[in-house]
């Protein structure tokens, strides 16, 4: 089995910052080139009608982003320990009958969907914006975790989900996915999906969060600590220049452990 394998579509990459990133975790490991579209099965175990009719525009790159996340959810634990999803744009606040902003299908929602079949699966997200969609699809799934460390908003603290106060460093987002990380070592999940975003480097526009590179590879060792094969989504990109870098640090972190 193999370390590490980024999904592709034959398709251009939607924008400059996915096309970089795709190339930084190529870098790393495998690449392998997956058709287009899901089911409709598939994508309406997660979402209704309203949500796919909903897309009009972005239907085309929201469908491809989705069969991207759930490739990479197929391809753990069978053909790589990680898998990484290079997504168009973030999905974690598609909920399952309201579409968030960018207009996207939860892309890691649909891979612990898929991955749900096998046993129960921990879905971690760490992209600056709340994933309350995510949260929302598995609100009454027992079989599926959903742990959330955010920094906008900055309010919200519950129990799978932390909310990271003005300018929270290493120190603090490392504090918060330690607990996560605790709770969801607990559900003894299978599988763990990671809703990754980099808008909380320290380098982001938002400034909200600035956790550093040692920080986000310090986040992947502490993932790589639950030993499950993991599929990384990638919510949103961060800011370009320094995004494939910081993707690097964070799968470097989660392949060394
Ligand atoms: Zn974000």
């Amino acid at each position: 089995m193999r370390d590490l394998i980024t999904v592709h579509d034959q398709a251009s990459p939607a924008s400059p910052d996915t096309a970089a990133l795709l190339d930084g975790a190529t870098a790393l490991g495998s690449a392998v080139v997956r058709p287009g579209r899901l089911p409709a099965k598939d994508v309406l175990s997660v979402h209704d009608g309203t949500v796919l009719a909903a897309l009009g525009a972005a239907t085309d790159a929201a469908h491809r982003s989705a069969a991207l996340a759930v490739t990479a959810a197929q391809l753990v634990g069978f053909e790589s320990r990680v898998a990484y999803a290079p997504c168009h744009a973030p999905g974690n606040r598609t909920s399952r009958t309201k579409l968030g902003d960018p207009r996207s299908l939860n892309n890691a929602a649909l891979a612990a969907d898929a991955l749900s079949k096998r046993g129960p699966v921990a879905v971690i997200d760490i992209d600056l914006h709340h994933g309350h969609g995510t949260q929302d699809i598995f609100r009454d799934r027992r079989t599926v975790f959903v742990g959330s460390v955010h920094g906008e908003p900055t309010t919200g603290t519950t129990a799978r989900t932390v909310a990271l106060g003005e300018a929270a460093g290493d120190r603090e987002y490392l504090a918060a996915l330690t607990e996560i990380v605790r709770q969801a070592s607990r559900f003894r999940p299978s599988a763990v999906v990671v809703s990754l975003g980099l808008d909380t480097a320290a380098t982001d526009l938002t400034g909200r969060v600035r956790v550093t590179r040692s920080g986000l590879a310090a986040a992947g060792g502490l993932i790589a600590a639950l030993g499950c094969p993991t599929a990384v989504i990638q919510e949103c990109a961060g800011a370009g220049n320094a995004s494939p870098h910081q993707l690097g640090a964070f799968l470097t972190g989660l392949l060394v452990g």
